[in-house]
């Protein structure tokens, strides 16, 4: 099928995103084609202002639109307890449940030595740089309880056990395997209840 060159680029680009195949993508792109004409301009600055308008916040790295973060702002949290998770959508599933009222730390990723993922490639030496700047007396490790996750808290757990910091690891209420991002509130809140120190 030989589409108008800007269809085709356009079929091209939904089908970058995850869970999108061909079919898929070509009935996205004729959706868009019949779109309001504003409403497809604001979708593209949407999308544009996504990558414009973000940054990482340079305590905790997790993405905002303000530097430091709202949370890292908020001068009610306390400042003695950082929550480490993966990823972005980690520190939402955790203020969902509301519980938790202290910092996080964003790693971006974990350690998995068969994609070539060392600790370099995520944001642990911002952590470890924080631990000696700021009155953190507890690290909460809330790494994805999969095998890359378990590694990762591990050896955040050693690299920062001289410092003197108390480490803990959530409990495995969490599904093996799974992602914290899709446990329940009610599941994600007995995790962090039940952390044990590493
Ligand atoms: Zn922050």
């Amino acid at each position: 099928m030989h589409y108008p060159e800007p269809i085709a680029k356009l079929i091209d680009s939904f089908m970058k995103l995850p869970g999108i195949g061909p079919k898929t993508a070509v009935r996205l792109a004729f959706f868009v084609i019949d779109m309001k004409d504003d409403d497809v301009m604001d979708f593209g600055r949407a999308l544009v202002n996504v990558k414009r308008q973000l940054v990482y916040c340079s305590e905790c790295q997790n993405i905002s639109d303000h530097d430091p973060c709202y949370i890292c702002g908020d001068t009610s949290r306390d400042r003695t307890t950082i929550c480490v998770v993966q990823e972005p959508r980690d520190v939402i599933a955790m203020e969902k449940m509301r519980d938790y009222r202290g910092l996080y730390h964003v790693l971006h990723g974990a350690i998995s030595p068969v994609d070539g993922v060392g600790p370099e490639d995520i944001k642990v030496a911002e952590l470890i740089k924080r631990l000696q700047n700021e009155e953190v007396q507890e690290v909460i490790l809330a790494t994805n309880p999969t095998i890359e996750g378990e590694a990762t808290a591990m050896y955040i757990s050693r690299l920062i056990k001289p410092a003197g910091v108390k480490t803990s690891r959530i409990a495995h209420g969490l599904p093996v395997g799974g992602d914290l991002e899709y446990a329940d509130e009610v599941t994600l809140s007995r995790a962090l209840e039940g952390r044990r120190e590493l």
